[in-house]
């Protein structure tokens, strides 16, 4: 890989910063002044470029609208009492981006760019960090194929951009869900461990009809027999059975590698409670939850961090939950929280200093 090139600036003659309010944004609608862009061809990236927020011009033959080469990230970055920036664990998904690219033909971005063209972006446009208790600043690397040619193979160009978007406290609502067993969102060989466009559009049929029946969500299950358990929607899932945290393991290739899974495991263990990676069966949840043994279900991502599932539906079986009970969730929400909004000592070098 040849040596990145040169990050040019152009600023915003006034920031719209000026004439609004951080608090209380909804998710993903406002974007910051400025964006980063960055071009892939013959070979090499170029024309990496920090400029005003815009829009984009392409010609109807993008090879991303019809072929699917496109991924992306979603990470945070939170500001402290003193004013200082710091972005969640970005290392763990410049690597998950480089696996998505892999998967999808797609060229690896340089740590020159991806690590520090967002360090050089956040900074940049640091004001816009919500200084607010819970609020952070969502960041959107993402990568799409920009060759202007119908035909079905790898492109041979792309671009790749970081946009940023301010965000208020994320109210995750204890969720009911469905244990999903007539669409499946990842089979061994698949793309389940990537994160790429195709992988949401695909799970978009299955939301909506558990939505019909009243549920939030849905329960994905393996692609034969619909009966391992793989993630709760866009969310990795925990299930604390007799005090033990049971995480489906990544082996098959149909999970991602979630940050906030990594990271809620190593918290759990540093408390005392032992994590086991494996498969899990939806047999197995009921003999538990019959048993009186399933104490704790929850999701785990980047814009809820922790979100509770207060019940599980599957055939005639129904397990309800009573939150008020939990204590390993709540406890391993706030100690995350706690970290990610730089208000207890980062002993695992998880907050990267911009
Ligand atoms: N699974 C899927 C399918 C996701 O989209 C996400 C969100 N990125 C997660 C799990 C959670 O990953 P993370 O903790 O890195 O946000």
């Amino acid at each position: 890989m040849t040596a990145a090139p040169e990050i040019n600036v152009t600023k915003v003659e006034t920031s719209r910063l000026k004439s609004m309010s951080l608090e209380n944004l909804p998710f993903g609608r406002v974007f910051t002044d400025h964006m980063l862009e960055a071009d892939y061809e013959n070979g090499e990236w170029k024309n990496v470029e920090i400029k005003p927020y815009q829009p984009l011009l392409f010609e109807p033959s993008l090879a991303a609208f019809h072929y699917g080469q496109a991924i992306f990230e979603g990470i945070k970055a939170y500001r402290n009492e003193e004013g200082e920036a710091f972005i969640f664990r970005p290392y763990d998904n410049f690597t998950r981006f480089n696996l998505s690219a892999e998967r999808m033909c797609m060229p690896v971005v340089p740590e020159e760019i991806f690590i520090e063209g967002m360090r050089q972006l956040i900074d940049l446009d640091k004001s816009w960090i919500p200084a607010k208790k819970d609020h952070s600043l969502y960041i959107r690397p993402f990568m799409i194929a920009t060759d202007s040619m119908l035909g079905v193979r790898p492109s041979e160009t792309y671009k790749f951009l970081i946009i940023l978007s301010p965000t208020g406290p994320y109210f995750a609502a204890p969720m009911k869900i469905s244990v999903e067993e007539r669409y499946t969102r990842a089979a061994p060989g698949g793309v389940g461990f990537s994160k790429n466009a195709g992988n949401y559009g695909g799970s978009m049929m299955a939301a909506k009809q558990a939505n019909k029946s009243g549920y939030d969500q849905v329960l994905w299950t393996d692609a034969f027999e619909h009966k391992w358990l793989q993630e709760v929607g866009m969310m990795n899932v925990f299930f604390l059975i007799n005090g033990v945290a049971v995480t489906p393991s990544l082996e098959e290739g149909t999970i991602l590698k979630g940050v906030t899974r990594d990271s809620v495991a190593t918290l759990l263990q540093e408390s005392g409670i032992k994590v086991e990676e494996r498969r899990i069966s939806i047999d197995e949840l009921i003999e538990a939850y019959k048993a009186g043994q399933l104490q704790e279900v929850f999701g785990t991502g980047t814009a809820a961090t922790i979100a509770y599932i207060k019940e599980l539906k599957y055939k005639d079986h129904v397990m309800q939950f009573d939150l008020d009970k939990w204590k390993v969730a709540p406890a391993i929400r706030n100690l995350l929280n706690d970290i990610r909004d730089c208000r207890i000592a980062d002993t695992h070098n998880w907050m990267f200093k911009i």
